[in-house]
């Protein structure tokens, strides 16, 4: 049994209207040491999925169905005080907007200790001995100095390597990333990946990391499930999603990443855009959008097919597969209409 199992998990929103489905059938799992990527673009449920694994979906969102087995246990029917006792602890989670963890009024080291002295027994000398190692960890310069500092002191990428620091306050066994390096530029963005990747490497730690950027799961994760309008509709080993992806929506988001534009040629994108929750087309989700559509498609929620070393929900798996080297989002998609 894997540390972390996730079994047909179904989050709702009990909205005005009625209960709208964000989340359905999502059942994936991850061991101490692993790197998972969740992709999608916004609105696909990747960021429900990972609060609900923490059991952090706030009202009108619940779970609806489904089990979230840690260590054996199901954290969906955990009390708030054993849900403390894992959040911290066993599994942490890292924000996209670093100024949601940091307390804009506490310095730096106020913060480590005040959650440390949460979470364990020690003294007050105890915990800032801690907090310097783990900012040491991390690769912070000047890390003395960088306890008695408050947030606004520090640049951007900084202060992420501080809220990963606290996240590994507790020696956790698994960070859940949300979007981590979305508000940094590019060469932090970077260096904050790599350092996730040498702690994960280094002290056996299992990632779950959320992002709508393929380019970033391909360098640090070693598996991906990708999200489609709540529901996974392609996972497997990641070298294998990047270099031969099966589903038309994979396809598309790999045929957007920049890289893959030929210089003076436009950019390409999938075109249309995600259903509301509320507006779910029958059928396979993405068929409003997806140039292979079929009959079937518009009737029928495509299965999980296996297709190599890739679990892909869509009907035409094996006709896309027999079409080796064509790629349908490329050759049908209209342009963006700028220049790459
Ligand atoms: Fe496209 Fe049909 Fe596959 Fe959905 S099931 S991705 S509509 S071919």
């Amino acid at each position: 049994m894997a540390l972390l199992e996730i079994h047909d998990l179904e989050v709702k929103f009990a909205l005005r209207s009625g209960p709208v489905t964000a989340l359905r059938d999502i059942s994936f799992s991850l061991d101490r040491g692993q790197r998972l990527g969740i992709v999608g673009e916004s609105g696909a449920g990747k960021s429900v999925a990972a609060f609900s694994i923490l059991n952090l979906i706030s009202r009108p969102g619940y779970i609806s169905k489904g089990k979230i087995l840690f260590d054996g246990n199901d954290l969906a029917q955990l009390n708030p005080s054993q849900l403390r006792n894992v959040r911290g602890n066993r599994i942490s989670m890292i924000f996209q907007d670093p100024m949601m963890t940091l307390n804009p009024v506490l310095t730096v080291g106020a913060q480590m200790v005040e959650s440390l002295q949460a979470h364990t027994r020690i003294s007050r000398q105890e915990a800032r001995k801690i907090a310097l190692e783990k900012l040491r960890l991390v690769h912070i310069p000047s890390p003395e100095k960088r306890l008695d500092q408050y947030p606004h002191e520090l640049s951007g990428g900084m202060k992420q390597r501080i809220i990963i620091a606290i996240a590994l306050l507790l020696n956790p066994d698994i960070i859940i990333a949300d979007e981590p390096t979305t508000a940094l530029d590019v060469t932090i963005q970077a260096e904050i990946m790599d350092l996730l990747l040498e702690l994960c490497e280094d002290r056996n730690l299992g990632l779950i990391l959320i992002t709508h950027d393929l380019g970033v799961v391909s360098q640090v994760t070693e598996r991906t499930i990708v999200m489609y309008a709540g529901r996974i509709i392609e996972m497997g080993p990641t070298k294998e999603i990047i270099n031969d992806a099966q589903h038309p929506y994979t396809q598309g988001l790999i045929n957007a990443l920049p890289q893959q534009g030929i210089p003076g040629r436009r950019l390409n994108q999938i075109p249309g855009s995600m259903p509301p929750l509320q507006q779910l087309p029958n059928g396979c989700a993405f068929h409003p959008r997806c140039a292979y559509a079929k009959a079937a498609c518009k009737e029928q929620i495509p299965a999980f097919t296996q297709s190599g070393g890739c679990q892909v929900a869509c009907h035409m798996v094996a006709e896309l597969v027999n079409q080796a080297g064509k790629s349908p989002a490329l050759e049908n998609s209209p342009s963006t209409g700028q220049d790459s």
